[in-house]
């Protein structure tokens, strides 16, 4: 294993212990709830807007050490961004871990630390971990009433 896999090992495992920003928001704008059966993740979004502009993001749930770390990282890749800005990080996220975005050398700046789920795009199961929060929170912005499930 390279020290570059490593390290993003480490990342997701630091997340998946010690998830950032995990707590519900009463006062939360809009959340949604999103399932994915194959594994068993569950988790809750909360966003916080002002105006067009996405003042926190976080979440609660239940999942493997890959959905946790994707929903901590998440929250603190999106924390302050625009809902463009959100769109374009989604966008660009989704086609990095499920392999559609060809260019990983250099990956696309906008993903930050977000490169480190590099490694799932190899395991199709683990896709679906790495992106419930983001379909979660996608389904939040878009006021969609029922559950996002990943099936
Ligand atoms: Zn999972």
């Amino acid at each position: 294993m390279s020290e570059l896999r490593e390290l993003y090992q480490e990342t997701i495992l630091d997340h998946g212990k010690n998830p950032r920003n995990f707590r519900s928001r009463d006062d939360a704008d809009q959340t949604a709830d999103g399932h994915n059966p194959l594994c068993g993740d569950k988790v809750t979004v909360y966003v916080k807007l002002d105006g067009e502009i996405v003042e926190d993001v976080s979440f609660q749930g239940v999942g493997c050490a890959i959905s946790t770390a994707s929903a901590s990282m998440m929250t603190e890749a999106l924390r302050g961004k625009t809902l463009d800005e959100v769109n374009v990080i989604f966008a660009a996220y989704h086609d990095f871990v499920t392999g559609r975005c060809v260019a990983l050398n250099p990956p696309p700046p906008v993903l930050g630390k977000l490169v480190v789920f590099a490694g799932v795009r190899e395991f199709p199961m683990r896709v679906k971990c790495a992106t419930l929060a983001w379909h979660t929170l996608r389904a939040a912005l878009d006021r969609q009433n029922k559950p996002v499930s990943t099936e």
